[in-house]
């Protein structure tokens, strides 16, 4: 196809992929075909690091007209799950991506593989190595010293072949033999070095049982999968940059003719306060650090859709940073900022009271009720609007009075006048004190009924707006409040420490019996709302009818910085 048409300012605003793949499409590589996929391992859940190896891999297919594969990069039977293949599918779907029915494994290319492989062999650029990994990777060299020849390495080809097929039947222990490339031993890039092309494992394969005791190395499997599959760019993340003349090389002895698959490397994600590696996160959920790979704390995708992300926050905060050739780490605010933008112009506006203080309005009747009017979302008029219950009695948060305030202190003190949300001003008359504990438990006002909402006296002008829920229509809740998991910005810099080290103790407060608004019974999991004043919260999968509960998303501002 051709190259979209490009105002100017578009055209700067293309990362170094998209230029190579205008480029291409310019001089008709691969007749103007478009072609990527996604090859996670199923070994784990995805993460945020993921997500922008996926809006990548699959925004690229859509902007150049093209398609993106989904490709399970199966070929360690040892650590890999359907559990993590199911996650995966849904994380894609959740983050806004669609496959089509290309839905493959690399394990669907476990013969074909075999195949080549035994072809090699045929070639004499393959040998069966019966030395063990400890004594093969002692023969490597350094990366200034060429290593030394295995002394299996020009065995007679029948023998590799004999041995090779043995190796498949089960014959031999794990770890007994391998089989390797015949390259250089003494090439300036280690990969070359007759890198390891099979193993013996003798764990079934959750999709092929019992069928193959010698499993591919990735190196191996992953630039040929591209090939069967007629992928034109594989992008990945930069580690593999030294890999690629191995993947060449492969592309090469399957005489491919002029199509190869075409690979390219972009920076990984790597966020403050976050560990990406999946081996880590599993450790987290496994030692029970977390509860689960869906922790509201975690980087993973299940995680931050629990947590009140949404997928287009993930959308904005991807394109934000950008695609590069050089490591950096972001800095995880920036995420946190990208879900408020997103949750301020989605978010209806709702009251809720953490931590409830009982305030009573002594002029107002005790039998009373009155709806008052609101708007859901002061950014969106389509949102529209609905009536909270005020009554005599309502809830407001503890540190929204204060006996001894300082001027400054815009909120509620003996003498001084507040507005209660959509409701009146009020001034403070008295209030009482728990004798044993010292702590404020109920608060005296007096209401002015000329500044109820909407009448003119409502706009007198008062220091101080509160939020509030009528206590006799309040709703208890359980509110989990989350904090960073880490409290060090590099939790994995010092090798020195183990990265368990650096957890938050704070991570997790759960708070009970938090009084809502009754319009907040009714909503359901996910649903996602701003508490007034408060932050952005929504509702956790562990609530029932009887029993919300709810996730803090984000605070309202960056309060990590500005901790008090
Ligand atoms: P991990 O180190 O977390 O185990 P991985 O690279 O082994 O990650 P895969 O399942 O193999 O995980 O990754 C699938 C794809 O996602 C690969 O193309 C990989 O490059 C990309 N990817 C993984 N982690 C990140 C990251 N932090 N940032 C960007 N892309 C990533
Ligand atoms: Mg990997």
């Amino acid at each position: 196809m051709k190259v979209p048409e490009n105002t100017v300012e578009e055209k700067k605003k293309l990362n170094f992929i998209e230029e190579i793949v205008e480029q291409d499409l310019n001089e008709g590589l691969n007749d103007g075909r478009v072609h990527t996929r996604f090859p996670p391992e199923p070994n784990g859940y995805l993460h945020i690091g993921h997500a922008k190896a996926i809006c990548l891999d699959f925004g690229i297919a859509l902007k150049y007209g093209g398609k993106c594969n989904l490709r399970f990069d199966d070929t360690n039977p040892v650590k890999e799950d359907v559990e993590y293949v199911d996650s995966i599918k849904e994380d894609i779907k959740w983050l806004g991506y669609d496959w089509g029915n290309r839905e493959f494994y690399a394990s669907d290319y476990f013969q074909q593989l075999y195949d080549f492989a035994t072809d090699l062999i045929k070639r004499g650029l393959a040998y069966v190595d019966d030395q063990n990994a400890e004594t093969i990777a002692k023969q490597k060299g350094t990366p200034t010293q060429p290593g030394t020849h295995s002394p299996y390495r020009d065995r007679p080809i029948e023998e590799s072949l004999d041995l090779f097929e043995r190796m498949n039947k089960g014959e031999f222990e794990a770890g007994a033999r391998v089989l390797r490339a015949k390259i250089d031993m003494a090439s300036s890039n280690m990969h070359l070095r007759d890198p390891l092309m099979y193993r013996i494992i003798h764990i079934p394969h959750h999709r092929t049982g019992d069928t193959w005791k010698v499993y591919p190395m990735y190196d191996f499997a992953h630039g040929q999968s591209d090939y069967f599959e007629g992928i034109t760019h594989s992008l990945c993340t930069l580690e593999f940059e030294v890999h690629r003349p191995l993947y060449d090389w492969f592309a090469e002895q399957l005489k491919s003719g002029d199509y190869k698959p075409k690979q390219r490397e972009f920076n990984r994600l790597n966020l403050t306060y976050t560990v990406m590696s999946k081996r880590k996160l599993l450790q987290l959920v496994q030692e029970g650090y977390v509860n689960g790979w869906d922790d509201p704390r975690m980087p993973t995708i299940c995680g931050l859709r629990r947590r009140g992300y949404t997928a287009d926050s993930i959308q904005n905060f991807i394109n934000r940073i950008g695609y590069t050739k050089f490591e950096a780490t972001n800095d995880v605010a920036l995420l946190e900022h990208s879900i408020r933008e997103d949750l301020n112009k989605k978010a209806a506006r709702m009251n809720a009271v953490l931590h409830p203080l009982k305030l009573i309005i002594t002029n107002y009747p005790e039998d009373k009720t009155e709806w008052m009017h609101t708007i859901n979302n002061p950014e969106d008029d389509s949102m529209g609007d609905r009536e909270i219950p005020f009554s005599r009695e309502v809830y407001i948060e503890k540190d929204d009075f204060m006996i001894d305030a300082p001027k400054k202190y815009f909120r509620l003190a003996p003498g001084r006048e507040v507005r209660l949300k959509s409701a009146y001003i009020i001034k403070c008359e008295d209030y009482k004190v728990d004798e044993a504990t010292g702590e404020v438990v109920e608060v005296y006002c007096t209401l002015d009924p000329e500044t109820k909402s909407g009448m003119p006296q409502s706009n007198r002008k008062v220091k101080g707006t509160l939020h509030w829920v009528s206590k006799a229509h309040a709703v208890d809740v359980e509110v989990r409040l989350y904090d960073r998991l880490f409290n060090n910005p590099d939790p994995l810099g010092n090798k020195e420490v183990d990265f368990l080290e650096h957890l938050n103790p704070d991570s997790l407060t759960v708070l009970k019996g938090c009084k809502v608004e009754p319009e907040l019974a009714k909503a359901k999991p996910l649903d996602v709302f701003q508490f007034q004043r408060v932050g952005y919260f929504n509702v956790d999968k562990d609530s029932t009818p009887g029993h919300m509960v709810f996730n803090r998303t984000v605070a309202l501002r960056d309060g990590w910085t500005n901790k008090k």
